[in-house]
């Protein structure tokens, strides 16, 4: 879906430029959940916003489905990012004076999707996640959980290629983080959407294919043991 090579990235502090993705490389897949770990200031947030076609690299390339579209202008990475990319943040980021049916349709606005669709799209997704009787309610009547179900619902509304999610587990507790990622991770897998995850959340690796840590601005693979750390231990008779 994704394909990041030689990514550099620094920004300008006081005069000198601090360096934060060198050489970084990754690829994600279509139906695959990605996930991305280091310290907090490991440059997770940045490499998420060069994926989700926020911001730019000083170097390197981007391919989308095999094209390279590094040097595409605003308006066809604004498009791409409407039309392909859905965004799940930390902080949930929904509109407080807007329904839970309107945060959820407001992707949908952006892209002049017509009602009709609209009104589908948006039924179908609520009831994915669970919150269907909470359409007309606004996020400061809900749990930390069902906001974030609303922010998938926002994210995965106009079935996304991709899908970014920067730290979406660190305000919710156990059971509620286990279920969103179990969530997310299901409706990405049967829309086909690629997902990619920056966290420092043990919780989630369970769900994860891919695991890559950052370590000096590289993105290196992590052994696949964290799933035979997760196999249950087997009894002692
Ligand atoms: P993480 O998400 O892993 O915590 P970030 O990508 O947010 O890491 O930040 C990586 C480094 O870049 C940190 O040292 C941070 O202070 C710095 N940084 C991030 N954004 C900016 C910015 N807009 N201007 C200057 N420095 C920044
Ligand atoms: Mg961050």
């Amino acid at each position: 879906m994704l394909t990041l090579q030689h990514i550099a990235k620094a920004y300008r502090v006081g005069a000198l430029p601090q360096p934060v993705l060198r050489d970084a490389e990754l690829t994600l897949h279509a139906g695959e959940f990605t996930a991305l770990v280091g310290p907090s200031g490991s440059g997770k947030s940045t490499l998420l916003n060069i994926c989700g076609l926020i911001d730019r690299p000083d170097s390197g390339h981007i391919h989308w489905q095999g094209q390279d579209i590094t040097h595409h202008n605003h308006a066809e990475w604004t498009q791409l990012r409407r039309n392909a990319i859905g965004f799940i943040f930390q902080g949930f980021n929904l509109i407080p004076v807007m329904t839970v049916w309107d945060n959820v349709a407001y992707p949908l606005w952006l892209t002049h999707t017509p009602q009709a669709e609209i009104d589908d799209a948006v039924a179908a997704v609520l009831q994915a996640v669970g919150l269907t009787d909470m359409a007309r309610k606004r996020p400061d009547e809900l749990s930390g959980g069902q906001r974030q179900r609303v922010a998938i619902a926002r994210a995965l509304v106009k079935r996304p290629n991709l899908i970014v999610a920067d730290e979406p587990t660190a305000s919710l507790d156990q059971d509620t983080a286990l279920n969103v990622i179990q969530l997310l991770r299901e409706l990405a897998r049967s829309y086909g959407s690629a997902v990619v995850v920056a966290t420092h959340d043990d919780r989630l690796l369970p769900f994860c294919d891919h695991l890559y840590r950052m370590d000096h601005g590289r993105i290196l693979p992590v052994p696949n043991q964290i799933n035979h750390v997760q196999t249950p231990i087997e009894e002692t008779a």
